[in-house]
């Protein structure tokens, strides 16, 4: 039997990375805007790195770990998040060093590998984009990645985007929230799912977070954190509210919403999308936070950080489904039809010249006859086509065709060769609009 790809993977076809590339490059530029600059961490890292940040009792690093020994007994993992490899990087370079202006802003885009069961929208390697900015608690910090965000949704055209936020507080707000949630959870113990039992210990506030059904009810009467805020955190988040309000960003509040990673505090927020096509349930795209503490935790200088992941699969999935259109960035701009065997060196000659004067170019190798070839133009959606047939080979000639407006010509090959971007720009210029212009003046 034939070797498949892993159950989960992907194998990305043309027609799917011209999405990808259109979806990468927008996000670039918007990065670019925001000052964001790029950084490539290791695909796999050390299985410490995941176990301190993302936490030992998160789903992600107690059952969705692609983690191993090497032939060195290494523990390693696959990456599974963009976050912390990212404050590892920043710890290791020491980028809080003063040669470095703060906020350190830096942007990733790549894939990340969860052990999950596979399904719409959720793979084994998957694809994150997104941003990191170290060294500032500025509340504006927080808006400012989010309206990053949201304006890169907006630029790619999406429309059915629902922000929700919420805020974990500070480490007092979250030990006076833990002290509750165990008094509340305590008489509901032995009802818990196994997973929830072990939380109970270790992180009460990851049960927020659980899957199941049963804890999932008994969860939806729990205290919420937003009541626990104490006055530093509260101030914070309203402050974070009225930049919101500031920059016109309609948000909702969701006291429930926790996140699956242990390392964030005050602002959380996920972006999600409830474009019709999803049925109802809305699916959350892109998701991130605060993470102060988390620079120290990973053995840096103690540093606050905001950022979010972004996943482009899901994303892709919501561009589909909200019926965006990607533009083609491959089209082919000029076609060289040779007709006939001895145009091949002719027809070698011509796209070769066209691709030096820097237009997109493709040919015949097939020895196709005219009509075999013309549907390739048609597939292609060439825009124009340079026609050599061996009677226009022997008068030292060629053909052009601008196939939008039927127009069509005759030059000669050493115009063509003397420069074939000026010839290309003046065959394919509209004059029309020109010449109405002039001739009205006259
Ligand atoms: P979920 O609740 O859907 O499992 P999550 O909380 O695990 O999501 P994060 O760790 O916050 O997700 O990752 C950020 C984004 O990455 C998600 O919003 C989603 O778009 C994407 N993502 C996460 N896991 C997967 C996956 N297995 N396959 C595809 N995309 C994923
Ligand atoms: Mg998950």
């Amino acid at each position: 039997m034939a070797i498949q790809k892993p159950r989960g993977t992907a194998d990305l076809l043309p027609n799917q990375t011209k999405k990808w590339q259109y979806v990468e490059e927008i996000a670039r530029m918007t990065f670019a805007d925001y000052q964001f600059q790029e950084v490539r961490t290791p695909i796999f890292e050390s299985y410490d790195l995941f176990s301190r940040s993302v936490g030992e009792t998160s789903d992600i690093v107690s059952k969705e770990m692609y983690d191993f020994y090497d032939k060195g007994d290494r523990h390693v993992a696959l990456r599974p998040e963009g976050t912390a490899p990212v404050v590892r990087a920043y710890v290791e370079n020491k980028l809080f060093g003063p040669e470095h202006t703060k906020p350190y802003k830096v942007y990733y885009m790549g894939p990340m590998f969860r052990y999950e069961r596979p399904k719409n929208g959720r793979m084994r390697q998957f694809h994150q984009l997104g941003v990191e900015a170290f060294g500032s608690d500025n509340p504006a910090t927080d808006v400012e990645v989010i309206a990053l965000a949201m304006s890169l949704f907006d630029q790619l055209g999406l429309k059915h985007l629902k922000l929700i936020i919420n805020s974990l507080g500070d480490i007092e707000s979250r030990i006076a929230h833990k002290e509750a949630l165990l008094a509340y959870l305590t008489p509901h113990f032995e009802v818990l799912s196994e997973d929830s039992k072990r939380r109970f210990e270790k992180n009460p506030l990851r049960i927020l977070d659980s899957k199941d059904p049963k804890d999932i009810e008994i969860v939806a009467q729990a205290p919420s954190i937003l009541d626990y805020l104490n006055e530093p955190s509260k101030t914070y988040f309203e402050t974070i509210k009225t930049m919101l309000e500031a920059l016109e960003i309609p948000y909702e509040v969701d006291a429930t919403m926790v996140r699956g990673l242990d390392y964030y505090n005050h602002t959380i927020f996920e972006i999600m999308s409830d474009a019709p096509a999803f049925g109802g349930t809305a699916t959350t795209i892109c998701a991130g936070g605060r993470y102060n503490g988390l620079v120290e935790e990973i053995g840096g200088p103690a540093t606050p950080g905001f950022g979010f992941g972004l996943g482009v699969e899901r994303l892709l999935m919501v561009l589909d489904t909200e019926n965006v259109k990607i533009p083609d960035l491959h089209e082919v701009e000029v076609y060289i039809m040779g007709l006939g065997e001895a145009t091949n060196i002719e027809s070698l000659k011509l796209v070769q010249a066209a691709r030096d004067a820097g237009l997109s170019a493709e040919r015949d190798y097939l020895n196709r006859k005219m009509k075999g070839q013309f549907k390739v133009v048609d597939k292609l959606a060439a825009k124009t086509v340079l026609i050599i047939g061996e009677d226009e080979l022997e008068k030292g000639v060629a053909r052009f065709k601008v196939l939008a407006s039927g127009k069509e010509v005759e030059v000669p090959l050493a115009e063509i060769y003397q420069d074939f971007r000026k010839f290309y720009n003046i065959q394919t210029t509209d004059m029309t609009a020109f010449n109405e212009f002039f001739n009205k003046e006259d």
